[in-house]
């Protein structure tokens, strides 16, 4: 992949500062718990999540103001529980900014941007106390948002939704509204980048420089059949989340963000979750970016001094820079895919007889911008991509290489030289 030098100007818009500003504002509501406060008066009082809430959606209808409108800013509401960590119906609240497509048929495939604005403390029942939730998860908050307002000043042909979730802290909730939303009405959603403790933490041990993508290998969403399938290929590692991931590993060569992606081949780390894990529920390829290192004396701890070591999850412990980079390398992939091509359709490599050439075929990207399609391929012991071939404007093509000692797929490329998400082949006899 190469740069495109527009969204190479545009990634020079994100700013540490107004990311610091975000950090700092969604800080100040004191807690955003999502048990906590959304009654009139204590929105107008500055705390608790409704605030938050309304504080976000003014942001994203102040950069739709700045583009002529270009942004939808929505919200998805609906009451939960009782449930295990809701001890009575409460209202949860997503906060969402479209940047519709300018191609009428490429508008609706959607890629999609989150970070969870709810907090919280030591205790997930703890409406009033303070929960700073700078790094977990103003930070992620503040990449969707940052991102919206960079990239609103551009055109793609597809579409780029800007989202901030709450009720992560209570168990997933508001993303797994949203995730059923998108799959019962059908939607396009080509990927989801989940942003969740990408603060830097200034501890120690930290690589500033690294960024971990978690995704999961044999999706949560495969059918028996599929399972089968995966076993007898060889497919582990080629789930959507994983091209997800590898595409992400591409863009961060292609451009320089400040950050470089480290991929881990796994849902997430031990003992922790994130929304991505909702969107993967529904079927759809969903990554989560979280920091190099966590410092566990901060996520999840109310804020006080003991022994000597500051506990809460405090600005201060925030890199602001480190959050910059990894909004450049969200907004290089999110703008990436929403000028690519569709993906092709129907890829399939032909085992129909015992040969040692491989023949892939394919349906043209839909959408009407591909001009060319690459074949990939890599050993099957090779975490990445290693070989890409230009096969021309063709639907059908022939390798000189085995198709039992490879992995292939197909991507689309326009004429501008943008890559769509690679497809791994099915076997069709
Ligand atoms: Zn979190």
């Amino acid at each position: 992949m190469a740069a495109d030098p527009k969204i190479a100007a545009a990634l020079q818009q994100i700013s540490a500062q107004r990311m610091q500003a975000n950090i700092d504002k969604l800080v100040s509501f004191g807690t955003r718990l999502t048990l906590s406060a959304e009654d009139p008066a204590s929105i107008a009082a500055g705390h608790g999540i409704g605030a938050a809430r309304e504080w976000i959606k003014s942001e994203f209808e102040r950069y739709s103001k700045d583009c002529g409108g270009c942004l939808e800013v929505k919200m998805d509401s609906f009451t939960e529980g009782p449930a295990d960590r809701i001890p009575k119906p409460t209202e949860i609240t997503n906060v969402y900014a479209v940047l519709k497509g300018s191609d009428l048929e490429n508008a609706k495939r959607i890629v999609l941007v989150t970070g969870h604005y709810d907090s919280r403390n030591s205790d997930t029942f703890d409406v009033s106390g303070d929960a700073p939730g700078a790094n977990d998860d103003a930070s992620g908050t503040a990449v969707s948002m940052e991102c919206a307002r960079v990239l609103s000043k551009m055109k793609f042909p597809g579409t780029i939704i800007f989202l901030t979730v709450a009720g992560e802290e209570q168990g997933l909730n508001g993303s797994r509204h949203f995730a059923k939303m998108a799959k019962e009405q059908g939607w396009d959603l080509e990927a989801v980048l989940n942003n969740d403790i990408v603060g830097g933490d200034k501890s120690a041990e930290q690589d500033h420089g690294v960024v971990r993508v978690f995704s999961e290998g044999v999706p949560i969403a495969a059918t028996e059949q599929d399972v089968r399938r995966i076993r007898g290929l060889g497919g582990e590692s080629d789930s959507g989340s994983l091209e997800l991931a590898r595409y992400i590993a591409d863009v961060g060569r292609a451009y320089d963000a400040g950050v470089k992606p480290m991929l881990v081949f796994r849902l997430d780390r031990y003992l922790r979750g994130g929304d991505h894990y909702s969107f993967n529920q529904q079927g759809f390829s969903a990554v989560r970016l979280t920091d190099f290192r966590e410092d566990f004396h901060h996520q999840h701890q109310n804020v006080r001094m003991e022994n000597g070591i500051q506990y809460g999850d405090l600005p201060k412990f925030v890199d602001y820079y480190y959050v910059e980079h990894v909004a450049r390398l969200n907004a290089a992939t999110l703008a990436s895919m929403a000028a690519a091509p569709a993906p092709p359709a129907n890829v399939h490599l032909l085992t129909k007889d015992l040969e040692n050439d491989a023949t892939l075929t394919w349906d043209a990207a839909p959408g009407g911008l591909a001009t060319a399609y690459e074949v990939l391929w890599r050993a099957t012991t090779s975490p990445e991509w290693e070989y890409a071939q230009d096969v021309g404007n063709v639907t059908r093509t022939t390798m000189k290489l085995s198709k039992d000692n490879v992995i292939f797929a197909v991507r689309a490329v326009d004429r501008s030289g943008h890559r769509s998400l690679p497809v791994v082949p099915t076997p069709e006899r």
